[in-house]
């Protein structure tokens, strides 16, 4: 038995890559994972399959958390299915990448607000219960850009330090309600979000990582399960998943 073993874990954005390898991952160290996706409904679906198939359990539950609505929809209907929530990873994110000279205020805002603002209104429909509780560990997945910044993400990358922040003064606010609250900086990780990046790109890239390789959502997925599962005294950190990219070979 681990502390997993009944501990309600939402994921936002579980229906595909890093979300999914994390519902799966926590599913099968016992959780009760609520799968969330925006609109890929089958992927979802086969990613609660493969939890109970698993001996886990999973449900699915469609919301855009970009809409703070949704995002109360979501977390109300983890309270109606399973009465708690002990784990909330946000996940949920997208990239448009252009140049700032190219990257409209549309382009802007959409990303600022599906991969930072989203992190706030599930924390902040999940607080009350969190708080009422006296427990509760949130992970926020930011990114190696939002550390490093990268030509052509400008509105991702400052959605991701933004995260960083965040997950800061979270962490300071909420440890006297026995919540923790870290982020996860991935560096290029095999899904369908670096999918589209040419090879001649690709190369140049690999060439940055010293472990001359992108990393697999499963390896993110463990970093992700040792900070809810065995990070008790770690709280406002961020955790680096990258190749070791930052030390150059
Ligand atoms: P992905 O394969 O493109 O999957 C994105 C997931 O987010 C999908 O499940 C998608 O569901 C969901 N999603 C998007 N917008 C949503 C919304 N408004 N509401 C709910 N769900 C939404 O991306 P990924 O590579 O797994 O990335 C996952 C997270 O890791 C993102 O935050 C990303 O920024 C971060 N990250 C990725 C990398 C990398 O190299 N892959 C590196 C660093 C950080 P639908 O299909 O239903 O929309």
């Amino acid at each position: 038995m681990t502390s997993l073993d009944g501990a309600v874990v939402v994921v936002t954005g579980a229906s595909r890559g890093l979300g999914r390898a994390i519902a799966e991952e926590l599913g099968s160290g016992g959780a009760k994972v609520v799968i969330n996706y925006s609109s890929s409904k089958e992927p979802a679906e086969e990613a609660a399959e493969s939890i109970s198939n698993n001996g886990g359990e999973a449900i699915v539950v469609q919301a855009d958390v970009s809409d703070p609505e949704q995002a109360q929809t979501l977390i109300d209907k983890t309270i109606e299915e399973f009465g708690r929530i002990d784990i909330l990873v946000n996940n949920a994110g997208i990239n448009i990448d252009k140049t700032l000279k190219k990257l409209s205020v549309e382009d802007w805002d959409k990303v600022i607000q599906v991969d930072l603002n989203s992190a706030f209104y599930t924390v902040h429909a999940a607080l009350p219960h969190m708080t009422e509780q006296g427990s509760g560990k949130i992970v926020n997945m930011s990114s190696f850009v939002g550390e490093a910044g990268n030509v052509g993400q400008a509105n991702y990358a400052a959605a991701k330090a933004g995260l960083l922040g965040f997950t800061k003064t979270a962490a300071q606010e909420l440890a006297r309600d026995g919540i923790t609250v870290n982020a996860i900086c991935p560096g290029f990780i095999e899904t369908d979000m670096v999918a589209n990046i040419p090879d001649e790109a690709r190369e140049k890239l690999l060439k940055t990582i010293p472990l001359r390789r992108f990393g697999q959502p499963e390896e993110v997925a463990r970093a992700v399960r040792f900070v809810v599962e065995d990070a008790d005294y770690m709280t406002g950190q961020s955790l680096d998943i990258n190749g070791g990219v930052y030390i150059r070979t």
